[in-house]
Order: structure tokens, then C-alpha cells, then sequence
């Protein structure tokens, strides 16, 4: 007896499934149809946009109720090409559209704000980009560290080194290693502003920032020599530059002149001696074994520095090394002995094997040997001797 009603049942269901799966089957197609319509209509490539030479295309192209994070990426992308080209205009008028919507996820409004305020930066509206990346540096958002390092350049460019100063006091800058290096980069700046000014005590307290900020800032040591060696106190002023070149040897050829004034005035001849002979010994720099020689020849000791340029020039040649050599000589009208002359002429030799002698007339790459096809630009036949 209840066969039938099972029967009906099963009937009834089958008849429910199948018109659900037709449903179904219809929304899924329409859907399909409405995201390929969609593909089709709101999200043409970039080169039809570009190639698109009306003003307002973008505005029809905005004028869509919802916008996809796809369609977001698609027009930060144009909005990028449009500001390399330089249409900048037409970047921050793209830019503005999508940032005054209120349907984009927290993410696309951030890369639309950082887009915008690099937009300004390029127009030069400084103060509407600084204004975007105030915003943006208190976002704890992907646009954080992107946007700390766009304000401090804005704030380097326009040389407002206390602005970049108060952002780091008030722990507004991110704590990222080229950042950091900037933050003590603009106390010494700032410092350098005021020891200008006479403010020494001042200055001084800006240093110890930017070497409380990064412990490696050379620059902050030379600084502090500068203000005690215009304060006539030579010693203190070498300690600091010998400080200075401790936390960076590269600073030497900036200090070289001022380090020597001071260890002169001190006639502290030996000691400005060593620590010229152990830089050269272990950076090489070419100025510094001239200007030793030359210390050398002033206090009488011509045939000692002529000794030196021979031995050290024989390791390692150089044009302006041997041009020392020669000044030297010349000056000094020295005379060299056999063995001396032999030195002067492998040192020439040297030099002159290691110099370029070939030039390409089309890209400027310099060869020592003769190509048939230059390496760099790969135009034939265009290499020509230097002159
Ligand atoms: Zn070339």
C-alpha cells in the first residue's frame, strides 16, 4: 500500500532536483555570460586605453557602479604609464576617480592613495603629496614602508631636515635600515646648518642624535671635528676625524685636506705620516700616498718620498701616481740612478697596458683590445682608436 505514495514521492523529488539543476545550470550560465560580459566591457587592455585619444574615455570607463580589484590593478597600471610618460594630468585625474569611490577593498584605496601622492610628487604638489603620505604613514597597511621613504625624500628635496627630524622623534618613521641611515643623514645636515650659524652647543646635540640614530654615521664625527678645529683645538678635531675614518675609510679623501691642516698645525708630522702610510696600505687610495710624498718632500725628505712612489707604484700603477713621480723629479730636479729609471719605466709600461685603446664611434664603449663587433651596442666595424 504505500508503494504508490513512494513511488510519488520519489516522483515529486525528482521533479524538484530537476528543475533546482536547470535553475541551477541557468544562474550559473548567466553568471558566466555577465563575468564574460564584464571581461569584455569594463576591462579592455591597457593598449586600447592608451591608444584612446578622448579626455573623457576614462570618466565612461570609471562610471561603473562596482569596480573588481582587477579593474583596480588594471587602472593603477595606466595611471603608473600615463605618469611615466609624463601625462601626469591625466594620472592624477585617473587617480582621483578611483580614490573618491567607496566601494574599493581597505588595500586598493591604500594603492590608490600612494599612486596619487606619487602623482603629486611628480607634478610638484608637494603639499598634497605630503599631505597623502601623513595619511598613509599612520596606515598600518603593504603602503607603510613605501610611503616613509616617499615623505622623507619630499622632505630631503626640499631640504626641511627638521621635518624629517620631528617624524623620527615622534616615532612616526618606520624602522627601516635605509631610513635610518637618512634620519642621521638629516640630524647632520641640520647640525651642519647651525654650526654655519655659530651654534655649536646646538650642533653638537644634533650629532649625538645621528649617532644615536645609527652608530656608523662617519659623517656626524666629521662634523665634530669641523666645529672643534674652527674652535682652534687641532687634537680634538684629529681624534674625531680618526673616529670618523675608523667608522668609514671612505671618508678619507673628504677629510684628507682638513686632517692635514690640523696634524700641521700640531707639527705632528710622524704622526700625520703613519696614518697616511697605514691608509694607503690598506685602502689604496691613490691621493693619499701623493699627498704622504709630497709631506715628505716639504720637510726634506725628497729622496725618501721619490723611494716610496717607485716601491708603491711598481704594485700598483697609476697615472696620477706617476705624474707625482714625475712633478716630483722635476721639481726637486732629483736624478735618478739606473735601477730608479728601470722602476720608472716599468711603471710607464704598466700604466699604458692597462689603458683603453679602443672607442666605439656609436656607444662610447672602451676596449683594450681591437673588436670586429662591439660588445655593448653589437654595431660591426665601429671601433676606432682613442685618441
Ligand atoms: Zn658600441
Amino acid at each position: 500500500m504505500t508503494m504508490p505514495i513512494s513511488t510519488d514521492l520519489v516522483m515529486f523529488l525528482l521533479l524538484v532536483i530537476a528543475i533546482a539543476c536547470g535553475w541551477l545550470l541557468g544562474r550559473f550560465q548567466g553568471k558566466r555570460s555577465a563575468t564574460l560580459r564584464m571581461g569584455r566591457d569594463v576591462l579592455p587592455s591597457i593598449d586600447f586605453l592608451l591608444a584612446e585619444n578622448n579626455d573623457g574615455a576614462l570618466d565612461r570607463l570609471l562610471d561603473v557602479a562596482e569596480i573588481s580589484d582587477e579593474a583596480v590593478d588594471l587602472y593603477l597600471n595606466l595611471g603608473r604609464i600615463f605618469r611615466d610618460k609624463g601625462q601626469t594630468e591625466k594620472a592624477i585625474q585617473l587617480h582621483q576617480n578611483l580614490f573618491a569611490r567607496t566601494d574599493l577593498s581597505e588595500a586598493a584605496q591604500l594603492d590608490v592613495e600612494l599612486e596619487l601622492a606619487t602623482d603629486f610628487l611628480k607634478a610638484g604638489l608637494l603639499d598634497r603629496a605630503e599631505r597623502l603620505l601623513h595619511d598613509l604613514i599612520q596606515e598600518e597597511g603593504h603602503t607603510q614602508d613605501q610611503a616613509t621613504r616617499l615623505l622623507v625624500q619630499l622632505y630631503e628635496e626640499e631640504q626641511e631636515w627638521l621635518s624629517i627630524l620631528e617624524l623620527h622623534k615622534n616615532s612616526k618613521l618606520q624602522d627601516l635600515p635605509d631610513i635610518t641611515s637618512r634620519i642621521s643623514q638629516a640630524a647632520c645636515e641640520y647640525a651642519f646648518e647651525l654650526f654655519s650659524k655659530g651654534s655649536f652647543l646646538e650642533s653638537h646635540k644634533y650629532l649625538k642624535l645621528a649617532l644615536k640614530v645609527n652608530p656608523l654615521c662617519a659623517r656626524a664625527n666629521i662634523i665634530f671635528a669641523q666645529i672643534a678645529a674652527s674652535q682652534n683645538e687641532p687634537a680634538e678635531a684629529i681624534r674625531c676625524y680618526l673616529k670618523a675614518l675608523k667608522q668609514d675609510n671612505n671618508a678619507m679623501l673628504a677629510v684628507l685636506p682638513d686632517m692635514v691642516k690640523c696634524f700641521t698645525q700640531l707639527e705632528d708630522f710622524k704622526g700625520l705620516d703613519k696614518q697616511l702610510e697605514t691608509h694607503w696600505e690598506n685602502n689604496h687610495a691613490i691621493e693619499v700616498l701623493v699627498t704622504r710624498v709630497k709631506l715628505l718632500a716639504k720637510q726634506g725628505k725628497q729622496q725618501r718620498g721619490i723611494e716610496i712612489l717607485l716601491t708603491e707604484l711598481f704594485q700598483h700603477p697609476s697615472n696620477q701616481g706617476f705624474f707625482a713621480l714625475v712633478e716630483m723629479v722635476v721639481n726637486e730636479k732629483a736624478v735618478l740612478n739606473s735601477s730608479q729609471l728601470m722602476s720608472v719605466y716599468d711603471i710607464l709600461r704598466r700604466i699604458v697596458e692597462t689603458e683603453y685603446k679602443y672607442v666605439c664611434r656609436s656607444c662610447g664603449f672602451k676596449a683594450i683590445e681591437h673588436h670586429w663587433r662591439c660588445p655593448s651596442c653589437k654595431d660591426w666595424a665601429n671601433l676606432t682608436a682613442t685618441i
